[in-house]
């Protein structure tokens, strides 16, 4: 099994949606995507936390077995998010970032982290995506994530990174900011003639869509969730499954593993957002998770011959 490093945000967020409040709940990427990767992989995070970090939001992640020497911790306060969802949930609108232990962030690896075969460069300033990734030997496989804030202030650092990795994994509304096309599918193949072999582009309640240079489309809905709490973090769990899955299989990954990679991610993801925060995320099994498998197949997939046409 490959090792993930991944770079990104360890945050206390404010999140306000149709199901009620959550007034600084431990998110940020880091956090959501070291949750659900550490199912499948063993994951190396690199980010920074302020003092008032809380001792128990440390252990979540050390109870998956997930290798904290490249977490700083400095005086000062974690990054925090505040942001809120309306209507369909799909968009998250943000009030505030407060970056502050994140503003002066000089990211250094532990030399045990150099070796990492994947990584991924989770939502995070663009130069430190770049930063971080100068700092590894010879990577296998590299992934980023963005969003508009960065698209909007540090679109050319943005650029610079889309020409290092492999895939990007980007929500569809960012997508077409991004790119300036008209929808999911349009984005896509612009963004791969800007970097990228791979792009994910994650559409909420309607799925995702992934398009490979070389091979095409594969695009599936999300799972049947009725009672949306928070869909903060949905992404970064699809992501943390997409590469939790990629790593496990130990190889160059191919279009047919990206396939079942975003399979995972999207089964995940299904598990955020039933509570706020990393609530439900944080207890998840393996056996919950092909539990949800067995009744997402259901719901997605038909014999060949049951339309005739
Ligand atoms: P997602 O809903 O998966 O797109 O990601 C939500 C997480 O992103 C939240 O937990 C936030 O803490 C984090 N986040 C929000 N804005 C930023 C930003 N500008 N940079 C890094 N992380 C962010």
């Amino acid at each position: 099994m490959s090792q993930i490093l991944v770079v990104g945000s360890l945050a206390y967020d404010s999140i306000q949606t149709p199901a009620g409040k959550a007034p600084k709940t431990l998110g940020g990427s880091a956090n959501y995507f070291s949750l659900a990767a550490s199912l499948l992989s063993k994951v190396r995070v690199v980010g920074v936390v302020g003092d008032d970090y809380a001792q128990e939001d440390y252990q979540l992640l050390e109870k998956r077995d997930v290798d904290l020497s490249g977490l700083e911790k400095v005086k000062g306060k974690t990054f925090h998010w505040e942001g809120y969802y309306e209507g369909t949930l799909n968009e998250a609108k943000t009030l505030k970032t407060d970056l502050n232990v994140f503003e002066h962030f000089n990211p250094k690896l532990p030399a045990s982290f150099k070796d990492s075969q994947f990584v991924f460069l989770a939502n995070i300033a663009p130069e430190l995506q770049l930063q971080v990734l100068s700092q590894v030997d010879k990577p296998k496989f590299v992934g980023m994530d963005t969003m508009n804030f960065w698209i909007s202030s540090k679109k050319s650092a943005l650029l610079d990174v889309l020409k290092k990795v492999n895939v990007i994994l980007i929500n569809e509304g960012e997508s077409q900011m991004l790119t300036g096309a008209a929808n999911a599918i349009a984005a896509a193949t612009e963004i791969s003639k800007m970097g990228p072999e791979a792009v994910v582009i994650k559409r909420g309640e309607y799925g995702f869509v992934l398009f490979h240079r070389d091979h095409g489309f594969f695009s599936l809905p999300a799972m049947t969730i009725k009672d949306v709490i928070d869909p903060t973090g949905a992404g970064d769990t699809f992501a943390g499954g997409f590469f939790g899955t990629l790593a496990s299989m130990d190889r160059r990954p191919s279009f047919e593993d990206m396939k079942k990679a975003c399979v995972v991610g999207t089964l995940l993801a299904s598990f955020t957002i039933q509570d706020f925060g990393v609530k439900s995320l944080a207890k998840v099994t393996l056996n919950d998770l092909r539990s949800r498998r067995h009744d997402y197949k259901k719901i997605v997939s038909f014999e060949k011959d049951f339309v005739e046409i």
